[in-house]
């Protein structure tokens, strides 16, 4: 049985219809990828999988393990397991990162760690993505780099130790540091918590050093072609030109 699994899954905003008929399947310690040209809907199916009440599901069902959560609240998802990294990070004026992190795992694991635990938790944790602890007292994200902003998520994820993580890339190139952070992360992920990824990119240098176990591709809101990490050179090669003509044939 797959950790997550989406069955004929449809969504709308504002009475336009972007997701349709998506199903898809992630099993426990997989590594997913998710494809596709630039609006094609993968940022939503991101969105929707977390919950994000923006996006209306008119058909279909999500579940992880268990539990059908296709009508949970955001933060019910994220007890349950679910962490999604934000394409575009937020910045919170006056609030430190450390506060924001110890707000997002107390909240998570229903009481309060002990402040020393907590310290020593995140020092680690930044240590080992070769973060600066100073980041730590700074404000969150405010005048950080792409690549700085990269090292929080994965802070975040390695913190949090989702059951499955869905990664949202930046459409923007990230810069060699931020693309070696990204990498360190997802291993530590996969290493520390038997973590199980799906990766949102139309950017396919992120995939360079992963392990990567199926590949989806995603056209006009619609799932058309899935299959092994061979896909990702074939796009590489060949662009999504090919996959537009297989939904163009399906319709
Ligand atoms: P991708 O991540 O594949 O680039 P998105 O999921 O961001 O694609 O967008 C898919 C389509 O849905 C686009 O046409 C986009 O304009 C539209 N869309 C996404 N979110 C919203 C929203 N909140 N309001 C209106 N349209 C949206
Ligand atoms: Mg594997
Ligand atoms: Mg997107």
């Amino acid at each position: 049985k797959p950790l997550l699994s989406i069955a004929n899954l449809s969504a709308q905003v504002e009475e336009k219809q972007i997701l349709h008929n998506v199903s898809l399947d992630v099993p426990q310690g997989e590594v997913h990828v998710l494809m596709g040209p630039n609006g094609a809907g993968k940022s939503t199916l991101g969105h929707v999988i977390m919950g994000n009440p923006t996006y209306e599901v008119t058909q279909g069902s999500i579940q992880l393990a268990d539990q059908d959560i296709t009508e949970l609240s955001t933060d019910k998802r994220s007890h349950a397991g679910l962490f999604l990294s934000f394409q575009a990070p937020v910045e919170i004026p006056g609030v430190p990162l450390s506060s924001f992190l110890r707000a997002t795992i107390d909240k998570r694991e229903g009481f309060a760690m002990k402040n020393k635990e907590f310290r020593h938790t995140v020092e680690a944790l930044a240590d080992e993505l070769s973060m600066d602890r100073a980041y730590l007292d700074r404000e969150l994200g405010v005048g950080f780099s792409g690549g700085e902003k990269k090292k929080v998520e994965m802070l975040q994820l390695l913190l949090l130790k989702p059951k499955l993580a869905i990664l949202d890339e930046t459409d923007s190139g990230l810069d060699v540091d931020a693309l070696s952070v990204v990498s360190k992360g997802m291993e530590a992920y996969r290493q520390t918590c038997d973590g199980t990824l799906l990766i949102i990119t139309h950017n396919t240098r992120i995939l360079e050093h992963l392990d990567v176990d199926q590949v989806h591709v995603m056209v006009q809101g619609h799932l058309v072609a899935q299959g092994d990490a061979s896909l990702i050179d074939e796009i590489d090669n060949a662009g999504f030109e090919q996959f537009e003509a297989t939904l163009a044939d399906m319709r």
